[in-house]
């Protein structure tokens, strides 16, 4: 029965009916019969601080049969402009071994870019994103769009390389993205070390601390982000804690001073009209989210990251 159900056919019921698929959409079978898959990865097996965000996918699953599927700026149905589906959860076999959890992200996304699907991942703490982006298919190392309360470039803690706090500086280190063309967006919060910031710095991303944010103003850096990454192949990461405490409590490492929902929603949408090759929306951690709001942000922010996916896939 589900499956002769088309996606808008399942979205006209009423929302809080059946098997919670993120934005209520279609069960992938075959990622060959989709365009964009959304993903969860429940893993949080790589945070330095509090744990978590394994819960994330199936709490941003739920609230997100909040979502509806016309935006409301733009007027486009994303799920009439591509076919978009739920791929259901990464199966990880070795949760205990964090390189061998990033193996069991690798393999999953790897047969979603063998089948020609962009992803769209729900994490999970901040580490799956190095291994989506090792299976990004490209010539040369993408551009990044980073929106998060850390620069997460740090070089190792308590013994591990691949951890949450490292993601990015592995990515260049790989040649998975290139440092020219990455921007981090909303960087606050006191160190232990200055490490991060000063990898950063120094080997010429782009970091955009949140003072500067209030002072440029949203929308001037969303627009240096779009002229930074140009037309080329572009990733955006989104960590749920660049958010204010105050907007979405419910993650691992909060900092206050972060942005408002609105304002995330405003950065967002005006990351319009780029070459998107991926996205993902991470660090919701449920056990700290009582009210349900993290994940109920963290739902909406990850339909509009769908939206700025379905535009560049069907432009
Ligand atoms: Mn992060
Ligand atoms: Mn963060």
């Amino acid at each position: 029965m589900t499956e002769s159900r088309t996606a808008n056919q399942a979205m006209l019921a009423p929302r809080y009916m059946n098997i919670p698929t993120f934005m209520r959409a279609p069960i992938i079978e075959d990622p060959k019969d989709f365009d964009i898959a959304m993903v969860g990865v429940p893993y949080d097996g790589a945070v330095t601080n509090r744990p978590g965000a394994r819960h994330g996918p199936r709490e941003v699953r739920n609230a997100s049969s909040m979502m509806r599927t016309i935006h409301p700026t733009t007027r486009v149905n994303p799920f009439d402009a591509c076919r978009i589906g739920d791929a259901g959860d990464v199966p990880f076999t070795r949760v205990y071994e964090p390189e061998a959890a990033h193996g069991d992200i690798g393999q999953f996304f790897g047969c979603l870019a063998d089948a020609g699907v962009v992803p769209l991942a729900i994490g999970g703490d901040h580490s799956i994103t190095l291994p989506i982006l090792r299976t990004i298919e490209a010539k040369e190392p993408i551009a990044l769009i980073h929106i998060d309360a850390h620069t997460d470039t740090w070089d190792e803690w308590m013994g591990s390389r691949y951890n949450h706090g490292t993601p990015f500086r592995r990515a260049i280190e790989e040649g998975l993205i290139d440092p020219l063309r990455t921007i981090q967006i909303g960087i606050r919060g006191a160190q232990t070390s200055s490490e991060g910031w000063a990898y950063s710095e120094s080997n010429g991303l782009r970091v955009v601390y949140m003072d500067e944010v209030i002072s440029l103003g949203i929308e001037s850096v969303a627009e240096e982000a779009r002229s930074l990454v140009g037309s080329h192949p572009t990733y955006i990461s989104f960590d749920i804690d660049s958010l204010d405490p105050a907007f979405a409590p419910g993650t691992g490492t909060p900092e206050v001073g972060g942005f408002t929902s609105r304002e995330a929603l405003t950065l967002i949408r005006s990351l319009k009209g780029l070459q998107l090759v991926g996205a993902d929306m991470v660090e919701v951690a449920p056990p700290f989210d009582p009210t349900g709001n993290t994940a109920l942000v963290g739902a909406t922010i990850t339909y509009e990251l769908l939206c700025l996916l379905a535009a560049a896939a069907s432009s």
